[in-house]
């Protein structure tokens, strides 16, 4: 495989991107004089060195300093400790911070449940989440707050039977987001009134 198609093959991995997108993208690249493309190479490499996974939550944050190992919002004491939102990735979070009526702490999964997965705890950090919720006596509520989808839905179940037993054992409510979100609608492009609608007629 040539350098082009093995670049088609890593772009076709980004979410939303198909064959023809990722040729496209390749082919552009080709396009770009010589300062373009080593300014984008570097920027790649560098991510690794400049972002890093946020120790509570998971989210993804620039360091602004060395060894800080929390995120703005989890290292935020203004915020409700009593409320641990649930979401897929950093986009649904932004999409939710947006709406800018939650107050709480967030927990990111990394990932979703697909339909009949037989190992769903490879798929998302669910360990990490019964974590979470067992070092933090503050919480009286987790708000699974997935997208519309199959897939949401199916994280959703997962969700609510793997964590029951740690939810009554604390005394904990798991809500989920209300019916403001339309059936097959992605958290990550609803819009911020949608959201907090969803989120006021959570249940
Ligand atoms: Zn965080």
């Amino acid at each position: 495989m040539n350098a082009i198609d093995k670049l088609v093959e890593h772009f076709r991995r980004f979410p939303g991107i198909g064959p023809r997108q990722a040729n496209r993208f390749v082919y552009h690249l080709l396009g770009q004089n010589h300062a373009s493309r080593d300014d984008l190479a570097r920027l790649i490499t560098e991510l690794k060195s400049e972002a890093q996974m946020c120790g509570v939550c998971g989210q993804f944050f620039t360091k602004k300093q060395p060894n800080i190992s929390k995120c703005n919002i989890c290292n935020d004491v203004n915020r409700d400790n009593t409320v641990l939102m649930v979401v897929e990735k950093d986009a649904d979070l932004q999409s939710i911070e947006k709406g800018g009526i939650y107050n709480g702490y967030y927990f990111i999964l990394g990932g979703i449940v697909p339909i009949l997965e037989k190992n769903p705890e490879n798929k998302i950090r669910i360990r990490e989440l019964e974590k979470r919720i067992a070092n933090t006596s503050t919480l009286s509520e987790i708000i699974l707050a997935l997208s519309a989808t199959t897939e949401g839905d199916n994280t959703t179940t997962y969700l609510r039977e793997t964590l029951t037993p740690v939810a009554k054992k604390s005394d904990l409510k798991i809500s989920i987001l209300g019916r403001g979100l339309s059936t097959g609608s992605e958290l990550e492009y609803s819009d911020p009134d949608t959201i907090s609608n969803a989120l006021r007629n959570r249940s």
